[in-house]
Formats: structure tokens, C-alpha cells, sequence
């Protein structure tokens, strides 16, 4: 009855597809507030969001064309001759760009956008092959595949990435299926999916994919359909786990791929994922399997329960950059050992988009605010690093010290991360409220207008704020007629000291604590609360006002994070502040804040797109500090994070 409810009102919202909720599984106690009920009003992020549709996809698009990858669609459909162009997993630059798009939609109609994306499917779905198979590496030429595609269909799982393909797909479809109503992409989706259920299952062909993806897709598959096949297939690859399927492939690329693709931790298959208690190998990987394992742990249960939280332990107090960002290890793209966080990293843009991904099914889990500390720790540093101010550069690795030759680029032979980071941008709505049938969970600052149904009453909720430049955050409540809901505001970590966090505290204590207040009443907040609870009964117009202090504040590493002895970074609010030789007379060389250095903020309108400015005075030198998101936006240049003191 209750997700009718939702349904009903969501329908009046926008257009809605007709899911066929699922019945047979548990499901989460919590559901996310979809991003078609969420519209983004905000100062901050709506204009990035404007960028992402306006020339971070179009730019994707057109690169994805430049570049053959249209072209390999095309190739296998026999409108076009020559051979497939490019690395064997480059459909998904295809498949994430769609999905970026149709998110788009679901916040803002565009004819244009529709229309292009209309057009993609049908190349896309030219290029499927009878029974269902769709993976241009292989399909362009059967006799000749892409290197690393193995000579038949499923035949070198490790390497081929063909179910990771599929995967991706499956996700633009439904995420297509969900902004648009059109059955267009998910009918080859499920077409695709049944005949993966078809080759693969515990009395047919046993094997696991190299990269982690299908999974998760799958299960998104089944909430769309209802379809209890979906769900056991992604069940059945969880289980295939670490069961030492045959790992050699003969060597089709040289240098360091051979070792990686033998290497079993590498893809997270050294054993059952139920024994997987340590975050190793490829970051990406990983992080795509755990919100995979969270879901199938949620729904099916199955003993993964222990093993997620564990999972996220170890991600969050061991093995996470300051800025959120996931991978120490550049030659395999690799989580390090614990503690071993060098400031070069890797810390793919990919993997900080996974570990959100994930973050918010732990949450939409058990409700701990931890889970979105950690999503927004990564969402406004590590993440948004990812792309320049501009919209049409990426960052593949976000380092955090560079020498000044680290330079964004328009695109990339691998070009995961361009529009994985526009997906995510797109999806953004949906990541900022959460409910229950009598909580709301308000997880992200982000100027929102929000449509809920809550204890059977609509409820329109506004939240304004300048966030991340102030912690001023103003919520309005509009219920259709007075109803009892209890809301949950998180209260970030980064406002207490100690911090809940083994890998990272501040230097000093708070001075100023976080206050809440209904309607001008202050409501009283435990110290170190980690959320505000406001509940009864709520009347049109009643407001919750929230304060969250943000002082300029120095961060500490654990003592074992052995490159950050001595320093410190610089933290105000979420945001993390880096130094860039361009605002500290040409060269970081020498650059030292003692401790009992005062440092001050103001808001720049002018620089960054407007951004809030730290600057300390240091002998007769000033310091200036700007947000890690925003570095490189000024042409090449050193740049550091942690500083010595
Ligand atoms: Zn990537």
C-alpha cells in the first residue's frame, strides 16, 4: 500500500514507469527520495548541474563519436565497414553517457537531448544480435575480436569485460525506462539479461565476471521488472566468488595487464565474498561489488550482513584519502595496504563515484550517518575534482600533491570516468533525502524542493541554504493537512572533534557546536550528536532552522599514514582546501603552517566560480588555500594537500 502511495504521487510529479514492485525479497528499510520527486534549486550545485547537461554530456558525446566508439555500434550492425576501433570495454562510454542523460531528463525536460538519446538507442539496439547478445568487441568481427575479448562469447570472463558491458547497459536502460517511461533501451536489456540467465547458472556455465557491474545492474534490473530471475542471477555471480574458476588466459597485452588479470585479489575472486573482510584490488571493482554484496545482504540475506559493515570499516578508517578518494596503488588501480595512503594516489574518479554508490545502500540499510559522512567527504572533494570548472576536462587520478605536470584532459582511451562522474551529477537529486513510513532523513545541504508522502500526507519540503560556503541551512515543511513525521538531520562529522574517524581528526577542538530550532525554538542536541531528531506534528509553513559552525579548521592523519607526519590539511565545512602555487608566488617550495598560524576565510564571488578562500599569515608571507575541487583550473601548477607545520 505504501509504495502505491509513493507511486501515486510521484506519477502527478513526472512521468513514472509502471514498476512492478517486487515482492518475494526483503528490501531496504529505507528507500532514497527518487530524484524525480527531488528538484535542485541550489546555488552551488545547480549551476554544475546546468554545466553536466549543457556541456559535460554533449561533450561526451561528441568524443564518443570522434573516437570510433559510435562507430564499433554501427560496425556491428553492418551499417558501416572496418574493424572495431579502440579497448574492448568501450560500449560503456556508450551506456554511461545515456544513463547520464536520461537522468537529465527526469530533472529537465530538453527535445534535443531526448532526441539524441532516442537516436543512441537505436544504434545501440541495431547492434544487439538475435538471441540477445550485445557486445560490439566481439560482434563487430566473431572471427577476429577485440583484443582481450577471448575467441568465444563468455570465454574470457576475466579479461573481456563483455558482462561488465552488459551491465552498464542494463543501468542506462532502466535508468532510461525511469526518466522517460519508454520501453525502448529496457526491452534489449531484458533481452540481453535473459539470455545471460540462459548461459550462466549453478547447472550451466560457472564463472565470474573480471569486473564487477552486472551485479548490482541486475538487481536494479529486477526492481524495475519484478523479475525474481535478475535477482538470483546477481546472487548467482556473488556466489561464484572465489571459487577458483580457471584464471589463465594466454598474454594479449604486455607489461603489467598479464599479472593483473591473474592476480586474484585483483578482481576481489581470492575467495567467497562472504570471507571478504579486507578492501583489496581495483578499487572500482570493488567498490561496485560491495553495493552489490549490500544489496543482495539486504535483500536475500545470505550471511553477507557482518561482512559489509566490516568492509566499510576497513574503507573508511584504513584505506580512504582525506578527500574521500578510494586506490593507492597506481599500477593496478589498487587499494593499499592499511594506512598506506601516499599523496600521489590514484584515486580514480571512478572509484569515489562507486564508493557513493555504495555509501548509500549502507545507509538506506541501518541509517547511520557515518555512511553519508563518508559520501560527502568524497561527493564535494574527491568527486567534483573530477571535472574542471568548465565541464569538459576529467581527471582520471586525483592525486593529492602534484609537481605541476598533472593537467586534466578532454577525454581518455579509457574513458571510464567522464561519464561515470556525469551520471552521478545528473543523479545528484536523488542522493539528498531518504524516508520511511514516519522518518524523513535529510543526508545532504543541497537547495531542494522535495515532494514526500509521509504517514499517508504529501508533504512538500524546501530546504535553502548556501551550503557548502555557509552551514546556515533553513527546512520548510508543507504538509497537505497537519501530520506527525519525525525528521532526521544528519549532523556532519566534520562539526565534532574527536571525529568518530581513527584515520583523520582535527587539530583543535570545536569552538562552536551545531544548534537546531523549529520554528524558532530551540531544540536541545546532545554533544557530538550525530543527527537532530525534530519530530511531531507538523503544519504548513513550520521551519527547521539548523546551524552548523564552520571555523577553518586543521586536519591530522592518523600517525601510522607515515606521509602525512607533520602536516596538516585544511578543512572548512565539507570542504577540503589545497595550496596552488599560482596563489603562493609560483612554487610550494618551503611552504610551512605552524600550528598557532590564524586562518581566516572569505568568499571570493570572482575566483573558481566563487568559492570560499582561506588565507594565514606566515611570517611576511600570506598563505592562500582553495578548495581541492577546484585546483587546476588556472592552467599547470605545484599543489598539496597536506602541509607541513
Ligand atoms: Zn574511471
Amino acid at each position: 500500500m505504501r509504495s502505491l502511495l509513493v507511486l501515486a504521487l510521484l506519477a502527478q510529479v513526472t512521468v513514472i514507469p509502471r514498476a512492478n514492485p517486487p515482492t518475494s525479497a526483503k528490501d531496504y528499510p529505507i528507500r532514497a527520495v527518487p530524484l524525480t520527486s527531488v528538484r535542485i534549486t541550489d546555488g552551488f550545485w545547480g549551476p554544475k548541474r546546468e554545466i553536466n547537461r549543457t556541456v559535460t554530456i554533449p561533450h561526451i558525446m561528441q568524443q564518443n563519436e570522434l573516437t570510433g566508439r559510435i562507430d564499433n555500434f554501427l560496425k556491428a550492425a553492418k551499417k558501416k565497414p572496418g574493424p572495431y576501433q579502440g579497448q574492448r570495454y568501450n560500449d560503456t562510454d556508450v551506456y554511461k553517457v545515456i544513463e547520464a542523460a536520461s537522468w537529465s531528463l527526469a530533472s529537465r525536460p530538453d527535445p534535443v537531448l531526448d532526441k539524441k538519446v532516442d537516436e543512441l538507442i537505436g544504434i545501440v539496439a541495431a547492434a544487439q544480435e538475435p538471441d540477445g547478445y550485445l557486445y560490439t568487441p566481439r560482434s563487430v568481427d566473431p572471427a577476429s575480436p577485440a583484443p582481450g575479448a577471448g575467441p568465444e562469447r563468455w570465454s574470457w570472463l576475466h579479461t573481456s569485460h563483455e558482462l561488465y558491458d552488459q551491465g552498464h547497459m542494463i543501468e542506462a536502460a532502466v535508468a532510461h525506462y525511469s526518466a522517460t517511461g519508454k520501453r525502448t533501451f529496457l526491452d534489449v536489456a531484458t533481452k540481453s539479461a535473459d539470455l545471460m540467465v540462459k548461459v550462466f547458472g549453478p547447472d550451466k556455465r560457472r564463472d565470474v565476471p573480471g569486473h564487477e557491474e552486472v551485479e548490482l545492474a541486475l538487481v536494479k534490473l529486477y526492481r524495475v521488472t519484478g523479475q525474481q530471475k535478475y535477482l538470483d542471477l546477481a546472487k548467482f555471480f556473488l556466489d561464484e566468488r572465489g571459487q577458483k574458476h580457471s584464471v589463465e588466459h594466454p598474454q594479449f597485452e604486455q607489461g603489467n595487464r598479464f599479472f593483473m588479470y591473474n592476480d586474484l585479489a585483483y578482481r576481489q575472486d581470492q575467495a567467497p565474498v562472504a570471507q571478504q573482510t579486507s578492501a583489496v584490488g581495483h578499487a572500482v571493482r570493488a567498490t561496485y561489488l560491495y553495493s552489490a554484496m549490500t544489496d543482495i545482504a539486504t535483500m536475500v540475506g545470505d550471511g553477507l550482513d557482518k561482512v559489509v559493515d566490516t568492509l566499510f570499516d576497513d574503507v573508511t578508517e584504513k584505506k580512504m584519502y582525506v578527500t574521500g578518494g578510494l586506490g593507492a596503488e597506481g599500477r593496478t588501480e589498487a587499494f593499499g595496504a592499511e594506512y598506506a595512503l601516499p599523496n600521489r594516489a590514484y584515486a580514480e574518479t571512478c572509484a569515489s563515484i562507486g564508493g557513493m554508490l555504495w555509501y548509500q545502500r549502507m545507509f538506506l540499510r541501518d541509517a547511520k550517518t557515518s555512511r553519508y559522512d563518508a559520501l560527502e567527504r568524497t561527493l564535494y572533494n574527491g568527486y567534483l575534482s573530477g571535472v574542471s570548472l568548465s565541464g569538459d576536462r576529467f581527471f582520471y587520478q586525483n592525486p593529492l600533491v602534484s609537481d605541476g605536470r598533472v593537467e586534466r584532459s578532454t577525454y581518455f582511451d579509457v574513458a571510464c570516468c567522464p561519464a561515470n562522474l556525469a551520471r552521478l551529477m545528473a543523479e545528484l537529486p536523488g542522493l539528498i533525502y531518504a524516508q520511511d513510513d514516519k522518518t524523513v532523513y535529510v543526508n545532504l545541504f543541497i537547495g531542494s524542493e522535495a515532494n514526500l508522502v509521509v504517514n499517508g500526507v504529501k508533504v512538500k519540503l524546501t530546504q535553502t541554504t548556501d551550503y557548502p560556503w555557509s552551514g546556515d541551512v533553513t527546512l520548510r515543511v508543507d504538509p497537505e493537512r497537519p501530520v506527525e513525521v519525525s525528521f532526521e538531520i544528519r549532523i556532519p562529522e566534520w562539526t565534532r572533534n574527536p571525529t568518530q574517524s581513527a584515520l583523520y581528526r582535527f587539530a583543535q577542538p570545536a569552538a562552536e557546536r551545531p544548534a537546531v530550532a523549529v520554528s524558532g525554538k530551540a531544540v536541545p542536541l546532545e554533544p557530538n550528536a550525530t543527527s537532530a531528531i525534530v519530530d511531531g506534528k507538523w503544519r504548513k509553513g513550520d521551519v527547521v532552522t539548523l546551524k552548523l559552525p564552520m571555523p577553518v579548521r586543521r586536519v591530522l592523519a592518523n600517525d601510522k599514514v607515515t606521509e602525512d607526519a607533520g602536516k596538516a590539511a585544511i578543512q572548512r565545512g565539507p570542504i577540503l582546501y589545497a595550496l596552488e602555487a599560482v596563489d603562493n608566488g609560483g612554487s610550494l617550495k618551503d611552504v610551512k603552517i605552524p600550528p598557532d598560524t590564524t586562518l581566516t576565510s572569505t568568499f571570493k564571488p570572482d575566483l573558481l566560480g566563487g568559492v570560499q578562500v582561506v588565507t594565514g599569515k606566515v611570517g611576511d608571507r600570506t598563505v592562500t588555500a582553495v578548495p581541492y575541487y577546484a585546483w587546476n583550473n588556472r592552467g599547470k601548477g605545484e599543489m598539496a594537500v597536506w602541509i607541513p607545520y
